[in-house]
């Protein structure tokens, strides 16, 4: 009997977290049509490039993207490149006249299309655009998803689009309004990620914060994450993306319980000075922002907080910006990231002609970071001689010989690592090291002076009773 090699299929994943859950799904998609994933472009029948369309760097990105691999078309054994994701959902006319050695466009929720265009063939032809409306998206569990790396740690998308009107940000003119995951739809997911071996859930939206406002019956955040912390096999569950509104109380005292829902937040909070926080529509004052950061502290003194700053927003004085480096000396947060602004068509601000120059964008860019640089410095020595949960990834890039993690205040892809010494564990395990050392993002620890090291005396014995483990807990 001679076997029919499987059709091979390679994918590229631009963008962010959300992206990857949606090529995940395409991933899905083409399993089930027979195709085989191939690491190597040049290997693979079909090529699908999931795009962003955010701001000028990925579009550009995505554009070089999807000329580089359009090569193997030409040269190599690829019949078909498929363009998907936000870029296709933004600019489809012009990337379909622009581009005509792309053969097929999905949008941002046409990730089951793919199963169409898989079929096509001399015999069965479809059309070149398939580009739909978001609104009539929403994923499901039982949406064929594939996951693309480890199990132990995922991430699980609780709403599409957002319903905000920031001035700078074109996500919901393409993406659509917020439409949220039913809690049910989110546990089911979440249960059976589980029982195969995940440990670390990551929720993911555009506005995480307002969840289940559009449903009905209305739900919220908490409701969702008091159904997902009775999930048996999960350790940790961390939060993306939430938009720096007033948080409510059982929120907060979710936060402050520890256990499962590890404490750390990501809330980007885009400007600090009232001037440009009103020019950004943001909704909220520099008051109600210290007052957030002052309440967060307080109810939960272990908080990591990552967030993102635009720098250069049309408007945008010294003072604005001396506003910004003042607030992140009050916050002192955990993790920045630090975005040029970007001057999009069909937003608010891209009407906006107040522009500044790129060398002084660059300028603030750089100086945002270097005082970030040193206040997280500051928060990561302070870790040295604490004990800490790390979630083992796996080998470090730098050596076979080392491992590596990240504690729970380190989120996946975009926080620093913990390298592990002294003491060997599988991928997926949740270990205690000491910490050692720090470096500018990174940290050492010492899996021979965890508590739990099997070889250390009393490692292993049981807690006196009304002791509470908390997920960052200092034995020195
Ligand atoms: S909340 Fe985020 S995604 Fe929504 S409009 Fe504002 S910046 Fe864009």
């Amino acid at each position: 009997m001679t076997l029919v090699p499987p059709k091979t299929i390679h994918f590229v994943s631009l963008g962010c977290s959300k992206n990857r859950v949606d090529t995940e799904v395409m991933l899905g998609v083409s399993d089930l049509a027979g195709y085989a994933l191939v690491a190597e472009p040049s290997d693979a029948e079909v090529i699908v490039v999931n795009t962003c369309g955010f701001v000028e760097s990925a579009k550009q990105e995505s554009i070089d993207t999807i000329l580089e691999l359009s090569d193997f078309k030409a040269k190599g054994r690829c019949k078909k490149l498929v363009v998907a994701g936000c870029l296709s959902q933004r600019y489809p006319d012009a990337l379909a006249r622009d581009l005509p050695e792309v053969d097929h466009f999905l949008g941002s929720s046409d990730m089951l299309k793919l199963e169409t265009v898989l079929r096509t063939d001399a015999a069965h032809k479809v059309e070149r655009v398939l580009v739909g409306n978001p609104a009539e998206y929403v994923y499901k569990q039982s949406d064929p998803r594939k996951l693309s790396a480890g199990q132990h740690s995922v991430y699980v998308k609780i709403a599409e689009g957002c319903s905000r009107s920031c001035s700078f940000c074109a996500i919901p003119s393409f993406r659509g309004k917020q439409r949220s995951r039913q809690v049910a739809d989110v546990v089911h997911e979440v249960q059976r990620l589980c029982a195969a071996g995940t440990v670390e859930i990551n929720l993911i939206s555009q506005d995480t914060i307002s969840y289940g406002r559009d449903l009905e019956p209305r739900t919220n955040l908490a409701t969702l994450l008091r159904a997902l912390l009775e999930v048996k096999e999960l350790r940790w569950l961390r939060l993306f993306y939430l938009y720096p509104e007033k948080l409510d109380d059982e929120l907060v005292e979710l936060l402050a319980a520890g256990g499962k829902l590890v404490p750390y937040l990501d809330m980007p909070f885009q400007h600090a000075s009232d001037r440009m926080l009103k020019l950004m529509r943001r909704g909220y004052n520099a008051k109600r922002q210290r007052e957030l950061i002052e309440r967060l502290r307080l109810a939960v003194p272990n908080l990591f907080i990552r967030s993102a700053f635009i720098v250069g927003h049309p408007g945008e004085t010294d003072a604005d910006f001396a506003e910004l480096l003042d607030l992140l000396r009050f916050a002192e947060l955990d993790h920045v990231g630090v975005f040029r602004y970007s001057h999009e068509d069909g937003t608010h601000s891209g009407s906006m002609e107040d522009l500044i120059d790129d060398k002084i964008i660059d300028q603030r860019a750089n100086a945002l970071m270097k005082t970030q640089r040193a206040i997280s410095k500051k928060r990561l020595r302070a870790m040295i001689g604490r004990e800490v949960e790390v979630l083992v990834e796996g080998e470090s890039d730098e050596s076979e010989h080392l491992l590596v993690g990240r504690h729970a205040g380190q989120a996946p892809e975009v926080d620093g690592t913990v390298h592990l010494i002294n003491g060997s564990a599988q991928p997926g395990e949740i270990r205690k090291a000491r910490i050692t050392h720090a470096a500018d993002y990174d940290l050492v620890g010492d899996l021979s002076l965890g508590t739990d090291d099997p070889l250390r005396p009393n490692a292993n014995k049981p807690k006196p009773k009304g002791t509470k483990g908390t997920r960052l807990r200092v034995v020195s």
